[in-house]
């Protein structure tokens, strides 16, 4: 095979890993926050359907423009968001990913820049170079919470072109104040993206910044059913704002980027959105049941507004890790010294994830 030096890779890219979450075979695949729970009988017998109808004119191109998708998303952002959402406000993409690497096709790109507060979504950057854009790492407290007036700060000296929040953010888990997304708009001059992939498990009266979007059409909103309506496979992402970002987003779009088959299964899916998001409340659960078990074994977390726990501390983590996987407990080490990350899912797998760990934080943790 050809060294990838030797290809005439674009400079930027040179040096860079890819996305690489691991997909291993292993008993417990907690890594990648996906939600465990089997897809109801009934939400498989209607994709039967779905599927079959639309295969019947898998001949033509699909909606260009998701039409009746968008309608049925605003639907549901309108009933749970805390705030009514038109279809025109409302674009659908491949997985989140891809909605994300669209707004940086049409408000990034070369000579362009974006920020985000790191530790965070690590394809936040990844998809920003890809796209051409320069990256600021935005700062944090020690906490892994955001400090609004040294955030407000640094995004009045840099100016991004694209400023991302993850909230609830990704790896850490804590939800962000809605008064530091206000602040935050106000001081960038470019589009404010909310990264909320997992807002459905926030704790109640977390409020999204759907309620914000209301004058201000340079926020943007992104949305996955990768996660609480536990559809990853599907690969469906979507955003609010305003109806001129979706005019925006649709100069990069490629023509009939949405296939005919995943607006019909995606539509099947929204049919169902009760029986889908009644898994919710049972992974909070389990995060819960998590968070309050660590510390009986020296271990501490980050507090949790979604599926997943940023676990530690420990002297290793990466040993931490290659222990927990020998016990076929696959976690995510997100690069953090002495955080590991794990995904709340089922009964079955918190008692797999504890007792592995049980075993495994005597030896890692860091010592007093
Ligand atoms: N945003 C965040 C914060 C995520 O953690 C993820 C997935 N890990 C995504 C977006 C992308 O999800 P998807 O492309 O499956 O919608």
């Amino acid at each position: 095979m050809t060294p990838l030096e030797e290809l005439p890779l674009r400079p930027e890219l040179r040096g860079r890993t890819p996305y690489g979450a691991p997909q291993l075979a292993v008993r417990y695949a907690l890594n990648t926050n996906e939600n465990p729970h089997p897809l109801p009988e009934a939400l498989l017998a209607d994709l039967q359907v779905a599927l079959a109808e639309a295969a019947r004119v898998l001949n033509r191109y699909p909606d260009r423009d998701a039409t009746a998708l968008r309608t049925d998303l605003a639907a549901y952002l309108s009933r749970t968001g805390g705030a009514s959402v038109e279809p025109a406000q409302v674009w659908a993409a491949n997985g989140s990913n891809e909605v994300l690497q669209q707004v940086l096709q049409a408000f990034g790109g070369a000579g362009r820049t974006a920020l985000g507060f790191t530790p965070s979504y690590s394809m936040h950057p990844i998809i920003s170079a890809g796209t051409g854009a320069g990256w600021v790492d935005g700062h944090r407290r020690d906490d892994f919470t955001i400090d609004p007036q040294a955030a407000v700060a640094q995004v009045r000296a840099v100016q991004p072109d694209v400023t991302f929040v993850t909230s609830p953010n990704n790896p850490t888990g804590t939800a962000v104040e809605l008064e530091t997304i206000a602040a935050l708009y106000e001081a960038c001059t470019g589009v404010l993206v909310v990264d909320e992939a997992y807002t459905e498990f926030a704790r109640t009266g977390t409020p999204s910044a759907l309620t914000l979007l209301p004058g201000r059409p340079r926020l943007l909103v992104s949305r996955t059913m990768s996660k609480a309506f536990g559809m990853a496979g599907l690969r469906l992402g979507y955003l609010a704002a305003d109806p001129a970002v979706v005019d925006a987003l649709q100069l990069v779009r490629l023509p009939y980027h949405l296939s005919a088959l995943t607006q019909a299964a995606a539509r099947a899916a929204l049919a169902h959105t009760e029986q889908l998001l009644a898994t919710v409340e049972a992974v909070k659960a389990q995060r819960d049941r998590i968070v309050a078990a660590l510390p009986a074994m020296g271990l501490t977390s980050v507090p949790s507004d979604a599926n997943f726990v940023l676990f530690g501390h420990f002297a290793d983590s990466a040993a931490a890790w290659q222990a927990l996987l020998d016990r076929d407990v696959l976690v995510r080490d997100v690069g953090l010294p002495g955080w590991l990350r794990v995904t709340a899912g089922t009964p079955e797998e918190t008692d797999a994830f504890l007792t592995a760990l049980g075993e495994v934080a005597p030896t890692h943790r860091l010592g007093d």
